[in-house]
This record gives C-alpha cells, structure tokens and sequence, in this order.
C-alpha cells in the first residue's frame, strides 16, 4: 500500500500525474464528491471510466509508476434507492422507529447484504486500473446506522464491519488478494467492538472533526477522535494502517463549492502530523488534494506539493 494524493474524477491529467509520479508519492486516489449525492457522482465516475481519454489517462498513470486507487462513499450505489418502493425493509429504521431510503441499510436485512455483497463484486471489477485494495465506504455522515430491532444494539462501527466483512468475503471469490478499508471517520471513528474483523480489512483513518467540528460538542468530539487512534490500531493490527489526512484538500476549505479558494497549506502542522503518524505506527500517508485541478490553475497556478513529498521521505 502506498502513500497518495486524492482528487476528483474530473481533475486528473497528465499534469497531476506527473507531478505525483516526479515528486516521488507512489500512489493516485480518486474520488467522486460525497455527501447526500455520492451515488450519482460515482455512477459518474463509472460512465467516465468507460471513455477512452479516462482510460488514457489512468494508463499514463500506470506507466509513470502509480498506483490507481478508487476512494468511494458507496452504499447508496451498492443498493440503489429505488429498491425503497418495493423493498422498505432493506433499509435503515431511523431514530424515531422509522423505515427511510436516505442512507444506507439495515445490516440485518440478508437479503439486502446479500444484494450489497453482489453489486460490490461488480463494482470492484469495474474499476479501470484498480489496485486490489477498496474502498467502499458507507454513506458520508452522522446518526445514519440503523435502529431496528435487530440492529440497535450494534453501533455504527460494528454495522460497518459487518457490510464490510460481507463484501470482502464475496469479493475474495473472485479477487483473492483483495483488501477492504474500514474508513474510520465521524461516528465510526469508535472501534467496532462487538463484530469482527476479517482478514484483509484495513484501518483508513480520517481525523474530519479536527477540522470541521464547530458545535458545542467539538472539543469533545476532536478528543474522542484523537484517543480513539490507539485503540484502532490494536482492533486493526493485521493489516497496513493507512491515514486518511485533509492537508491538501482545497474542497474542504472552498466549502465544496466551486470557485476553488486560494490554497495555502499548513506546513507546521502537516509535519508535526506526519511525524506523529509514523510514531505511533501509522504504515501509509494520504491526503485529499481536491479542487486543485485545472480551474484552480487558471485562477492560481499550480498547487506546490513539494512539503508533502519531502515530509514523507523524512519520516
Ligand atoms: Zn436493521
């Protein structure tokens, strides 16, 4: 597993492939947008992989010695929404008893972890150029698990593990080398505890409160994310552990919304990061480098990466 950089579909070029592939980072990531749409970004992404200039492109990316990986809020694409209309219990019960198609499953459901293990089959081998590690996260946000009765007592960590679990199980039949990431991140940043975890399932942290909690509960939360980390590393111990950073990630800092802002890192704190992650045992490094594609460039010029680069050949 290598460390990476992570962009939009619509922002790779040549350009950025050079530049990770001359700066040394061995690995690309691609991510369509999240949030409440990601499964139409991702089915975007899907038809773009079929043209050749995207094929192209990832070739190039091959060539120079990258490695391709595809970073995705998955699970509103692995059961399609309309499934509701005829399928209502396929999905999660909210928090006031009831049945609704805004986020992803009801875990119990074993019709609708068989239907997810499938489509994630299909999924994994649709992606061009795909290392055999994936990333099928569940839906982005907070409060989104499920609280039937027969889910209640499982947090969200533990109803991640198990779609996780059943996915890589159904995706080893056919790619036996293959890895699933847990991302651990807002209400899954907690380990699973009661559910778990199979081989080949790995730690893919993403520390999004340190930036964005605002609310009265943010100091807690922020803590809770850094204490969380010792205790994932042990639940995940078999497997690389990979950082999941925003360093770079100019999306966040526009609001993810286009125009791109001007974006200037945070050296300092990038490097006290980094340093830190290896310490404490982190194996692999990547940020997201959102909305610094070409629209970027025209307004800006080109996004310098080079303090990455060298903080991960120094540590
Ligand atoms: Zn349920």
């Amino acid at each position: 597993m290598k460390n990476s950089m992570i962009i939009h579909p619509d922002e790779l070029s040549e350009k950025w492939i050079d530049k990770l592939a001359n700066a040394g980072i061995g690995a690309i990531g691609i991510h369509p947008c999240g949030g409440r749409n990601a499964f139409e970004s991702l089915a975007e992404l899907l038809k773009r992989m079929q043209t050749q200039s995207y094929r192209r492109l990832i070739d190039y990316a091959h060539t120079r010695g990258l490695e391709v990986e595809y970073e995705l809020h998955a699970m509103g694409y692995l059961l399609g929404r309309k499934l509701f209309d005829t399928h209502p219990e396929y999905f999660r019960m909210n928090e006031k008893g009831e049945r609704t198609k805004d986020y992803n499953l009801c875990v119990s459901n074993e019709e609708a972890m068989e239907l997810v293990a499938e489509n994630a089959v299909q999924l994994a081998k649709s992606l061009y150029g795909s290392t055999h590690n994936y990333y099928f996260w569940l839906d982005d946000g907070r409060d989104m698990r499920c609280n039937c009765p027969m889910c209640r007592d499982l947090s969200a960590s533990d109803q991640q593990m198990m779609v996780l679990n059943r996915m890589l199980r159904e995706i080893k039949k056919h790619i036996p080398d293959a890895r699933m990431a847990y991302l651990a991140y807002v209400d899954s940043i907690v380990p699973p505890s009661m559910v778990e975890v199979d081989d080949g399932i790995f730690l893919e942290y993403a520390p999004f409160e340190k930036y964005t909690a605002r609310n009265e509960n943010a100091k807690e939360l922020i803590a809770r994310e850094r204490e969380m980390i010792a205790p994932l590393l042990r639940t995940f111990n078999k497997e690389p552990k990979k950082v999941l950073e925003y360093w770079y990630d100019n999306s966040m800092l526009s609001g993810w919304k286009k125009p791109p802002k001007k974006f200037v890192p945070d050296k300092e704190a990038m490097l006290a990061d980094i340093a830190e992650y290896r310490r404490i045992g982190f194996d692999c490094i990547s940020t997201f480098a959102c909305f610094l594609g070409k629209d970027y460039e025209e307004l800006y010029g080109e996004a310098d990466i080079t303090d990455f680069a060298d903080a991960l050949k120094q540590y």
